[in-house]
């Protein structure tokens, strides 16, 4: 198709895209100490802002928005890309963070309980694990300075990558979503099906925030990079997107 092939023509070469090569900026630190990235454009107002790994045990959702960026000259990009949202849960392998907080029920929202939230651990029946909500709602260092982030950027859509329910999330069910979930080809969902207070989706409603949960299905890595990658890289360079996110 000649427009893929032109998309083509201005990706990095396969030899240098073994490193990360793009701008970053430090906004924050998680409560271990590692420093929380931002890559690309880090002055708003901004259109899309792309996050990976808020859960920890996604770590596919990481790898497959590390592929996209790094298949793109960084002059190239033009809107921000947060590659591991829970750095401490990705080196643990755990959904929290270091402190048994689930970073997705730590936001203030005007819902948002403290107390104990469950969830359904890979290839279990019931939601029987428990973690935190925290002690208090943005209790948690890498929840606090994702929403200062989030407030210098203005983004008018963010783009959350969770695993591996295999569906795209929109309440509001807007274009960015369809186009999202049909060029993916994933169902287009209003909700997950549970409850889910004090979550970042919740909050970014709040926000008047267009909020895309993109949950990734359960593949193998290199079908969902084949799949996937080449449209979170046109959400990235802004290459042809729909006029109305
Ligand atoms: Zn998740």
């Amino acid at each position: 198709m000649p427009m893929d092939f032109e998309s083509k023509m201005n990706m990095v070469p396969n030899p240098e895209r073994g490193v990360v090569n793009h701008e970053s900026r430090v906004y924050g630190s998680s409560f271990k100490g590692i420093p929380l990235e931002v890559f690309g454009p880090t002055d708003g107002p901004t259109d899309i802002l792309l996050m990976a790994a808020m859960h920890g045990d996604e770590g596919e959702s990481t790898v497959v928005l590390s592929e996209a960026l790094r298949s793109i000259r960084p002059s190239d990009m033009k809107h921000p890309v947060i590659l591991s949202v829970n750095p401490d849960g990705i080196l643990r392998g755990t959904r929290c963070n270091a402190r048994g907080v689930d970073l997705n029920r730590n936001w203030p929202t005007a819902n948002w309980s403290p107390g104990t939230v469950h969830y359904r651990g890979h290839g279990q029946e019931l939601r029987e694990i428990e973690l935190s909500a925290g002690s208090s709602a943005a209790s948690e260092p890498e929840t606090n300075s994702l929403l200062a982030l989030v407030q210098r950027l203005q983004p008018r859509a963010i783009v959350s990558l969770h695993a591996p329910l295999g569906c795209v999330e929109d309440p509001e069910v807007k274009p960015l979503a369809r186009w999202i979930a049909n060029r993916v080809g994933l169902p287009l969902v209003p909700d997950v099906g549970y409850l889910t207070p004090g979550s970042f989706g919740t909050w970014s409603a709040e926000q008047g925030i267009n909020i895309i949960t993109w949950e990734l299905p359960l593949e193998p890595i290199s079908d969902l990079i084949a799949s996937h990658a080449p449209v979170l890289r046109r959400l990235i360079t802004g290459e042809r997107l729909p006029e109305t996110l």
